[in-house]
C-alpha cells in the first residue's frame, strides 16, 4: 500500500509518496504563502503532488491531509483557520479525491504530526505525549493512552491560543495575549520589528534588508551572535513559551513534549531555556516527569503526520 501525504501550512507546503511503513519515496516541498490565497496555493500543491506520484510510478491507495484548525475532519472542511483565513468552507479531501481518484482523510496539523510521531518517531511506544508545532502559528497534538486526544468537537490542542498574558497582543482567534502572539515565528519577528526604531545599533535592523526580511531566524542568529536587543526579543520568546509549556505539563503530565515547526530548528537555543522554564515553574513532580526535545524527523514531521493520518483512515 502506498500513501500521498499532504502538509498544508501557512508560508510553506509539503508532499509526500510512502510505503505503508511510512518510509517516504520522495518528497517535495512547495511555497505557499498565505498571501496568494487558497485558489493558487492549492492548485501548486495538487501540480506538485501529480508531479512526485508521476516520479515514483506508484499507485496511490489513499491521502492524509494535515492542515491547521479548526476544521471538520468528518466532511474534510476548513472552519475560519487562524493562520488561512480566506480558506474557511474549503473542502480539501474533496479536491484531492477528484485529482487522485483515493480515499482523502483531513485532520488537524499538529495532531497529525504528534500521530507521525506515534507511529515513525520518539512517541513511539509512549502512551501520554504531547506534540507542539512552533512556526507561522503555534499548534498542538495530544497522544492519550496512545491514541489521539481530539476533545468534544475533535479540535482540541489548541496549545497556541492558551492565555499567557491576559490584556496581550491581539491574535488572530480574536482574543489577546495568546502564546501564539508571544512566540510563534510570526510574533517573534512582528515583536522584533516594532522595537527596531529604539535599537539602531543591533544587527538586526540589517535583516530588514535580506531576502526573507526579518524572521524569527533572523532573531534567533542575531541572539547567538549576543546582540543585546536580539536576545532580549529571543529569551522573552523563550520565556512565554516556556510557561505555554509549563502549563500542557500541569495539565497533562506527558511523559514527553515534542517540539517541531521552523522557530525549533534554532535547536539548543529553544530547547534549553523552555526546559528551564518548564523545571522552574511547572510543578516539580510533572516537570521532573516529562522530556522536552525535537523530533527527530525534522521539517518532515508534518508529511509525516500526514502519511499517518492516511494510513489510519485506511484502517478505519
Ligand atoms: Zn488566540
Amino acid at each position: 500500500m502506498n500513501v500521498l501525504g499532504v502538509d498544508i501550512g501557512g508560508s510553506n507546503s509539503v508532499v509526500a509518496v510512502a510505503d505503508q511503513s511510512g518510509s517516504i519515496f520522495t518528497h517535495k516541498q512547495i511555497l505557499t504563502p498565505n498571501v496568494l490565497g487558497p485558489n493558487l496555493n492549492i492548485d501548486m500543491i495538487l501540480t506538485a503532488a501529480c508531479q512526485i506520484i508521476q516520479e515514483t510510478g506508484k499507485s496511490i491507495d489513499a491521502i492524509g491531509i494535515g492542515c491547521g484548525g479548526p476544521l471538520d475532519r468528518r466532511t474534510g472542511t476548513l472552519h475560519k483557520v487562524a493562520n488561512l483565513p480566506s480558506w474557511d468552507g474549503i473542502c480539501l479531501t474533496e479536491i484531492f479525491e477528484d485529482i487522485t481518484g483515493a480515499p482523502a482523510f483531513l485532520d488537524n496539523d499538529a495532531t497529525a504530526a504528534a500521530m507521525g510521531e506515534a507511529a515513525f518517531g520518539s512517541g513511539k511506544g509512549l502512551a501520554n505525549f504531547v506534540y507542539l508545532t512552533v512556526s507561522t502559528g503555534i499548534g498542538g497534538g495530544i497522544i492519550i493512552n496512545g491514541k489521539p486526544y481530539r476533545g468534544h468537537g475533535e479540535n482540541a490542542g489548541e496549545i497556541g491560543h492558551t492565555k499567557i498574558i491576559p490584556d496581550g497582543p491581539p491574535c488572530k482567534c480574536g482574543d489577546r495575549g495568546c502564546l501564539e502572539t508571544l512566540a510563534s515565528g510570526t510574533a517573534i519577528a512582528r515583536i522584533a520589528k516594532e522595537g527596531l526604531a529604539d535599537n539602531p545599533d543591533s544587527i538586526l535592523n540589517d535583516a530588514l534588508n535580506e531576502r526573507d526580511g526579518l524572521t524569527a531566524r533572523s532573531v534567533s542568529v542575531a541572539a547567538k551572535k549576543r546582540d543585546i536587543y536580539a536576545n532580549k526579543i529571543w529569551s522573552d520568546a523563550m520565556y512565554h513559551l516556556g510557561l505555554g509549556v509549563a502549563n500542557v505539563v500541569n495539565i497533562l503530565n506527558p511523559e514527553l513534549v515534542v517540539i517541531g515547526g521552523g522557530v525549533a530548528s534554532a535547536g539548543e537555543m529553544l530547547f534549553k531555556p523552555v526546559t528551564e522554564v518548564v523545571n522552574q515553574r511547572a510543578m516539580k513532580a510533572l516537570a521532573d516527569d516529562v522530556k522536552i526535545a525535537p523530533s527527530h524527523h525534522g521539517d518532515l514531521i508534518g508529511v509525516m503526520g500526514a502519511i499517518a493520518v492516511a494510513l489510519e483512515g485506511m484502517q478505519g
